[in-house]
């Protein structure tokens, strides 16, 4: 099997205090000649038994950082933030794996996110400091995904050399329906803050969880709110600072998002 039935949709993360669009992350789906569109949550646990998430994990490297260029030909630094498995870290093959995206499609590292679970992070500690270390020698930034759902050290998260902190969708879901909920995140973003990491939270789909989560200045945010993951040439809508003006109005004042949803 080639990597040619895979392909790879951007969700937009958009900075919270303004609105603007700061990046995209890059998600994997398999147009399978049987089954049909796979979605990763159905076929990535078979890709890492198999160890063909390696091919397939570099595969998605290589393919995020030229959509990076095409956009950067457009005028357009977009952050583009990717999904490393645990295989690949193990594996070793990472570093490899990122050096040849970036060397083959001259996208700047600076622009480059790896994101890592925060379980995988945790599961072998030190050989994953020694990994993300190499990996910030390239200038690629790092973000733990799904943070609040592993148990980490809190000494090994002052240790590795972590940009940021992508707080786990069942934490924003959490909001407003409690106060517990509402004591959690606000704990999780000031963690992030005493560690001077950015924050980052993941699904919001609801105005209120917006609103909430601009009152105690967390920095980023991507969501069903603000769109799904789509095609390359939809994410160009998102360019236009206007198009966010509407939207940004349009959430403020508790209406439906102007930008369209698409499946
Ligand atoms: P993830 O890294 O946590 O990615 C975010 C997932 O949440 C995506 O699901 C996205 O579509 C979904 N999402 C975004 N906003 C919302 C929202 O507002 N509400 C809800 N309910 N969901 C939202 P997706 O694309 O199905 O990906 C699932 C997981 O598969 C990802 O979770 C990631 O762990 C994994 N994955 C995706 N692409 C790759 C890849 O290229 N490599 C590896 N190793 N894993 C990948
Ligand atoms: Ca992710
Ligand atoms: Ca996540």
């Amino acid at each position: 099997m080639g990597t040619d039935q895979f392909f790879l949709r951007y969700q937009p993360i958009f900075n919270l205090s303004d609105m603007t669009l700061i990046g995209v992350e890059a998600l994997l789906r398999w147009n399978h000649p049987k089954k049909g569109l796979l979605q990763p949550d159905d076929f990535i646990p078979a890709l890492e038994a198999s160890g063909l998430i390696l091919p397939v994990g570099r595969w998605v490297i290589t393919e995020a950082c030229q959509q990076g260029m095409a956009w950067r030909a457009m005028g357009h630094d977009v952050k583009m933030s990717i999904n490393a498995s645990a295989r690949q870290l193990n594996a070793e093959t990472l570093l490899d794996d990122v050096c040849f995206g970036l060397e083959s499609t001259g996208f700047p590292p600076g622009l480059l996110i790896v994101e890592i679970t925060e379980t995988c992070l945790m599961r072998d500690a030190q050989s994953a400091l020694h990994q993300l270390n190499a990996l910030k020698s390239l200038g690629v930034r790092i973000a733990i995904d799904d943070f609040g759902t592993g148990y980490s050290s809190l000494a090994y998260l002052q240790q590795f050399p972590v940009d940021s902190l992508k707080i786990d969708r069942s934490f924003i879901s959490g909001m407003g329906k409690s106060p517990e909920g509402d004591s959690l995140i606000h704990t999780l973003i000031q963690l992030g803050k005493a560690l001077n990491l950015e924050t980052l939270a993941e699904g919001i789909e609801e105005d209120g969880q917006l609103a909430q989560l601009r009152g105690e200045k967390c920095d980023v945010g991507q969501g069903y709110l603000f769109a799904r993951p789509v095609a390359p040439e939809e994410i160009e809508q998102y360019f236009s600072r206007s198009t966010l003006t509407v939207l940004e109005g349009l959430v403020s004042s508790g209406a439906s998002p102007v930008v369209p949803v698409y499946a």
